[in-house]
């Protein structure tokens, strides 16, 4: 992602600026800034510190945090000198700021009451410079300095403080397992500490701003990370604009703001944000927060019960030492669901409501994922549509979330599946572990009760041809139970 224009300034890039220069910097603001107070809150300052600890272990708990001494000393720099500048009238000396990095892709950043930070892999990936991870930071910065996380749920006396701090993360994560979270809350509750309105937000932004300016960063790289953001559709963009809404013309009054607070040499691009920006796209790509949530929910709970399967333990990558399928078979009864016979080197792997077959050194797990390179899974997806067809199109819809390479069925062929009738179509897909490009044969067919049973058959593309009979003929014996 734009890493040429970053490399052809390499050796330009300011050094970022010392501590000295910063504080010649506020040193240099003009009058006529716009005024900034607070907003009433019924909590006390220790209480914002007690909810953002409570809210912040279970983000630690439920997101990837990273632990990469790298990113995460860069994050903390910024968010140093960001707090440094922080004014008198809105130091709050029982307040502690952290700065997380989460390894996630949506371009997201959140704060919480009483001072930690956590800013997205994503976002920093997005960023064109260091002035605009600085702007997003300084932004989330204030909204903890205004305290408007709990100033917002003073408006929302009649609820319990628990149940707010414990539907933040719903908040954060949104659809899936946020409403699980949240299902404790009424009314979407829980997004009191994030989801701010637009009076708020021109707060945050017009506090930004001093505070960008006065730690020696122009407030317009800001507006500029907003634009981008607001350029990002589909990737993240929206979960951020959702909590922090575009009051309006907010390029135009940051941009206003900022020529009260002239920078003079400010620091935009730096050799620290070439560097963790090189470091983090060697690394292999952030999963999106919903592949890594489920991931954190499904590491609490056993696999199914009543089926003879082992639930997967493995860590890493599939080693990519695979054998070619055994030509002798086994048969396995699944559940009370359904027999089916496989290759007898096949492995039987559960995880969760699904079932995979595949060889040694085909699975392992990616970013807390699992996956597998060459085999077959067995999966019965919830649905109500009682069409077989729309039924389809969402499975694909939600394996596509989890694949996002994932390609759209060209049409659909008949099929028998289960000894009933079934649809059958070849997707492809480059796998997100591997980088390998792959083809995937799904088979699906409608349960009585309308819920969706689907085989999909994996096999890297240039192997494939060589899988698809043997996919043909595992499904071919299948036999649904009690259906
Ligand atoms: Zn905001």
């Amino acid at each position: 992602m734009h890493n040429h224009d970053r490399m052809k300034s390499f050796h330009a890039a300011p050094i970022r600026a010392s501590a000295v220069l910063a504080l010649a910097l506020s040193s240099t603001l003009v009058a006529a800034q716009t005024k900034i107070s607070a907003p009433n809150n019924n909590y006390t300052p220790a209480q914002d510190v007690e909810l953002g600890l409570q809210a912040a272990a279970e983000v630690r708990q439920q997101l990837p945090v990273m632990r990469d001494d790298e990113v995460t000393s860069y994050v903390e720099d910024i968010g140093r000198r960001l707090v440094a500048v922080i004014p008198p009238e809105f130091q709050h000396p029982e307040f502690r700021y952290t700065f997380d990095v989460v390894n996630v892709r949506e371009i997201n950043a959140f704060a919480l009451p009483g001072g930690p930070m956590f800013v997205n892999r994503g976002m920093i990936q997005a960023a064109q410079t260091e002035g605009e991870v600085a702007g997003v930071m300084a932004h989330e910065l204030s909204h903890v300095l205004l305290r408007h996380g709990t100033a917002q749920a003073s408006k929302a006396t009649k609820y319990e403080i628990g149940q707010i701090a414990g539907a933040v993360l719903g908040s954060i994560i949104g659809g899936g397992w946020g409403q699980v979270v949240a299902q404790g809350t009424q009314f979407g509750l829980g997004t009191a500490f994030l989801r701010f309105g637009r009076e708020y937000e021109q707060q945050a932004d017009l506090e930004g701003a001093h505070l960008m300016a006065a730690a020696g960063y122009d407030p317009r790289d800001m507006a500029n990370m907003f634009k981008t953001i607001e350029k990002q559709s589909g990737s993240g963009g929206p979960q951020w604009l959702s909590d922090h809404p575009n009051p309006g013309n907010r390029q135009a009054y940051i941009t206003k703001e900022a020529e009260t607070l002239r920078v003079a040499n400010a620091v935009r691009d730096t050799r620290g944000f070439q560097q963790v920006q090189s470091h983090l796209a060697r690394l292999a790509p952030a999963p999106t927060t919903e592949q890594a949530t489920r991931n954190a929910r499904r590491g609490g709970g056993g696999g199914p019960t009543g089926t003879s399967g082992r639930t997967r333990r493995e860590t890493g990558l599939p080693s990519g030492r695979v054998e070619p399928p055994s030509g002798s078979f086994r048969s396995y009864n699944v559940g009370n669901i359904f027999r089916v016979s496989v290759p007898s080197n096949w492995q039987q792997l559960e995880d969760g409501n699904t079932v995979t077959f595949a060889p040694e050194g085909a699975y392992g797990e990616y970013n807390g994922q699992s996956v597998f390179t060459h085999g077959l899974q067995v999966g019965v997806e919830r649905n109500e549509t009682h069409n077989l067809q729309t039924a389809t199109d969402e499975l694909i819809d939600s394996l596509a979330r989890g694949n996002p390479n994932l390609s759209r069925p060209s049409g659909y062929q008949r099929a028998r599946v289960g000894g009933q009738d079934g649809l059958r179509t070849i997707l492809s897909n480059t796998s997100e572990a591997t980088g390998q490009r792959e083809n995937i044969e799904l088979f699906t067919t409608q349960l009585r009760d309308g819920n969706l049973f689907y085989a999909v058959g994996v096999a890297p593309r240039d192997a494939f041809s060589s899988y698809q009979g043997l996919f043909d003929r595992i499904v071919g014996s299948i036999q649904l139970r009690n259906y």
